[in-house]
């Protein structure tokens, strides 16, 4: 495992291989163009190793130029590609074998393509070390392909994470997040708040709860606050846009954390969706949704009593509580089966003393962390 500026990565594709890729790409190469005098054009900065290794095989005469654009920003691609040394070769009525070390949603590639149809090349055909089916989005043709990969971010043999690891001689992929995070579910009063609270010293997690970070900003007066007050009131959920964007705030502000317990969100199939994709950017996933399961009648009676003292308003009126539940029924519980096609969904009897309870869901964690 290697370790570049704040990520790791662990090793991915052996100089072997890549050899061997290289070896067979220039082949098919010598044996169409050997006697076609092309114009070996790099795509800076990241193709300056395949194309060395590549031009090194050509067997007829040759000429080599550069072109240097830029779409990615850190582990990102930001779909913006700047053209930052453009042309400097007369290419008209060449063959031009362009040379790239990965092609990945393929933007880089539709500007070449223009600059290369404005230089009234003979023809041109595309070469890449690396190439990825699942990210590639547009219709440039790729004639010669290293090596197929997944939809990793990776470095080494001429790629980099923030311009380290080009001279890396061996491909890497960025290592998988070993985080445990875990789903906290069940109705309102279902006991999730003080579950998690125990849990999350217990297991060294972040503990978020979305309806506390919302009360702390009505408190605070905040904009969020203000925006998700009038909902809360009547039992309703926040918009899903808000509290989405709320709830990565919140992940981004615990970097660091070995994995986090979600308590209240995710809320709708909207929420899951969005919690998953923004994981898998982050390098990890939900682990688990844990329920607890607790009938109707029981927490309608144990909400109104928590009303007495917890001076939440949507806990001290009967019909707020029973609006909670309802909303809870008919956006919610779907989830159960979200998760349950996923095999991660875990239902725990929530009726019992607080230990008990712990103890249930402490089954299950710890099955998970083995
Ligand atoms: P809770 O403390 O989890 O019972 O949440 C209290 C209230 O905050 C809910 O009734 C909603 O109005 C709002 N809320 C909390 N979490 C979410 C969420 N994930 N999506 C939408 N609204 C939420």
């Amino acid at each position: 495992m290697i370790k570049l500026h704040d990520l790791e990565f662990e090793p991915f594709i052996s100089e072997g291989e890549i050899t061997e890729a290289i070896d067979r790409i220039s082949g098919e190469l010598n044996q169409k163009y050997k006697h076609e005098k092309p114009v070996f054009l790099g795509v800076l900065n990241g193709s300056f190793m395949f194309a060395s290794e590549v031009i090194k095989r050509f067997e007829g005469d040759c000429e080599v130029s550069f072109v240097k654009l830029g779409s990615y920003e850190g582990t990102e691609t930001t779909g913006n590609v700047k053209t930052l040394i453009g042309l400097n070769q007369e290419l008209e009525g060449r063959q031009v074998i362009l040379l790239e070390d990965i092609v990945d949603t393929g933007n880089t590639l539709v500007e070449i393509d223009e600059i290369l149809k404005k230089a009234k090349v003979k023809d041109y055909k595309v070469a890449t070390l690396f190439f990825k089916p699942e990210a590639y989005k547009k219709n440039v043709p790729v004639e010669f392909k290293g090596l197929e990969i997944p939809n990793k971010f990776i470095v080494g043999f001429g790629l980099d994470y923030d311009g380290l690891g080009r001279n890396l001689t061996q491909v890497y992929k960025r290592k998988e997040n070993e985080m445990t995070n875990l789903v906290l579910f069940g109705p309102p009063g279902a006991g999730k708040g003080t579950q998690a609270t125990i849990l999350k010293d217990k297991y060294q997690l972040v503990h978020i709860s979305t309806g506390d970070v919302f009360r702390f900003n009505i408190k605070n007066q905040t904009e969020l606050g203000l925006s998700a007050k009038s909902y809360m009131d009547k039992g309703q959920l926040v918009p899903d846009e808000v509290t989405i964007n709320m709830l990565k705030a919140e992940v981004e502000k615990n970097a660091d954390a070995k994995g986090f317990i979600f308590d209240g969100f995710p809320r709708t199939e909207a929420q899951a969706e969005a919690l998953s994709e923004y994981l898998e950017s982050r390098g990890t996933k939900v682990d688990a949704m844990i329920a607890l399961e607790v009938e109707d009648e029981i927490l309608v009676e144990r909400l109104l009593e928590r009303g007495k003292t917890s001076g939440r308003p949507d806990d001290a009126n009967e019909n707020v509580v029973k609006n909670r539940i309802k909303v809870y029924y008919n956006e919610t519980a779907i989830l159960k089966n979200y998760y349950q096609k996923k095999d991660r969904y875990f239902g725990v009897n929530g009726v019992g003393s607080i230990e008990e309870i712990t103890e249930r869901l402490s089954g299950v964690i710890d099955q998970l962390m083995k």
